[in-house]
């Protein structure tokens, strides 16, 4: 690294002190940019003055102040701004709970690429602006604040955009796992956006923006979103049940995602038990924790056997013990299923083979039935009743040679702790 080069470039590029350490960047373990710089000029006019006693060295000698920042011919005074950028920093974050944060800049591309250029003609030793902002805008914040600066996931990235003034502020998300029963077969897991007006609001949804008053997700969320100040929720759930089918026994997992809490140190079993007071017994939500993003892919992959209870209706009415040999004869069978009609519209159609675990008869009088079915994940448990036009085969309907149908479908137990068989 030539040190006079760098001399003769800040002089005749008109260079703040900021911008001129910059260009020297490690040399000087310890110094800010602005220290190197003063450092290098200051050395720099001692060794000309001990050179030349006649003093026609003028720039560096004496104290031939080096530009200001508003009038270096590189930065356009950014070295200078770095403590009005912290403290539109600081005015960001003012009453959001954080522990950890990093700073990053937007910078001016011409600034950028004049900074490159100039930086290639000494052999591309310098530090790039944006990253002296981000330090420097990041340890007054640190000081100021007493936020810790953290590379690896803060709890916020604060990006500020240095060519306009302002702010983005990104706040991690929080993950909060649990488990749902749906006891009402009237609300959807998640919210729906009412298909005639999208979510705005209309006549047809009441102004509502949804296709349904409440969901799993709203009845969950609703307490949490209040408590955090999170700008938007959204609820993965490991897979999901009809809407008029309930979700009984341990209840299914799901996790919950608060996009842009503003405060994080929440009291979950005090917001489980605000969740189950204001649901009435429509939904429960239980053993709320906190889990890390990566737990979100994890459920959406898991998949896992799960036992049902059905009440169907038969026509013409069945026999009992008819209806007990067409449940022995599938219990244990794998039934081909084609895409059902009623989801081909958005699922490819495919004949998918499924493994039926088990169906018992629990109780029957002919025209109706109720019955247990555990079922590999996937399977399709209406059309595995009715058959579907020949789409699922076998099927209930067509064991017993008559028309049956679902009439109210239960999830009663996901089996999460046995492997899938
Ligand atoms: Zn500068
Ligand atoms: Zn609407």
């Amino acid at each position: 690294m030539d040190l006079e080069a760098i001399a003769e470039l800040a002089q005749r590029e008109r260079l703040c002190l900021g911008c001129t350490g910059r260009l020297a960047a490690r040399r000087g373990h310890g110094l800010t940019n602005h220290e190197r710089g003063q450092a290098l000029l200051a050395t720099r006019a001692m060794l000309a003055e001990a050179a030349d006693e006649t003093g026609t060295a003028p720039f560096f000698h004496g104290a031939t102040p080096a530009p200001a920042p508003d009038e270096c011919g590189l930065c356009a005074g950014l070295c200078g701004e770095v403590e009005s950028l912290a403290q539109l920093v600081l005015d960001a974050v003012v009453d959001i709970e954080l522990a950890t944060f990093q700073v990053g800049t937007l910078v001016d591309a011409e600034i950028l690429s004049r900074e490159k250029e100039l930086q290639a003609g000494l052999g591309n030793h310098g530090e790039p602006l944006k990253s002296q902002l981000n330090r420097e805008i990041g340890s007054r914040v640190a000081d100021a604040s007493g936020l810790e600066p953290q590379r690896d996931s803060p709890d916020a990235v604060i990006v500020v955009d240095t060519r306009y003034d302002t702010v983005d502020l990104q706040i991690r998300s929080l993950f909060i796992e649990g488990r749902y029963t749906k006891a009402d077969r009237t609300i959807p897991q998640t919210r729906w956006p009412c298909r005639h007006c999208r979510g705005r609001g209309c006549e047809r949804c009441d102004g509502s923006g949804q296709m349904y008053p409440d969901s799993v997700q709203s009845l969950v969320a609703a307490p949490l979103l209040e408590a955090s100040g999170a700008g938007e929720d959204k609820f993965h759930g490991m897979g999901r049940e009809d809407i008029d089918a309930a979700m009984l026994g341990a209840g299914r997992p799901f996790v919950l995602e608060l996009r842009q809490p503003r405060v994080r140190s929440l009291d979950l079993p005090a917001l489980e038990k605000a969740i189950n007071v204001a649901a009435d017994g429509r939904i429960t939500a239980n053993g709320l924790a906190w889990v890390a993003r990566p737990r979100v892919a994890e459920l959406k992959e898991t998949v896992c056997d799960k036992t049902y209870r059905v009440d169907i209706r038969c026509d013409p009415p069945v026999e009992i013990e008819r209806l007990k040999k067409g449940a022995q004869r599938l219990a244990g069978e794998v039934v081909e299923q084609r895409t059902p009609t009623r989801v081909s519209h958005r699922r490819a159609d495919l004949v998918r083979p499924r493994r039926v675990e088990s169906m018992k008869l629990l109780s029957a009088d002919g025209a109706t039935a109720e019955l247990e079915i555990r079922a590999q994940h996937g399977t399709y448990i209406r059309e595995l009743v009715s058959g579907d036009g020949g789409r699922t085969s076998p099927s209930l309907a067509e064991l017993v040679e008559a028309e049956c149908r679902v009439e109210v479908l239960d999830v009663l137990h996901l089996h999460l702790e046995e492997p899938e068989t």
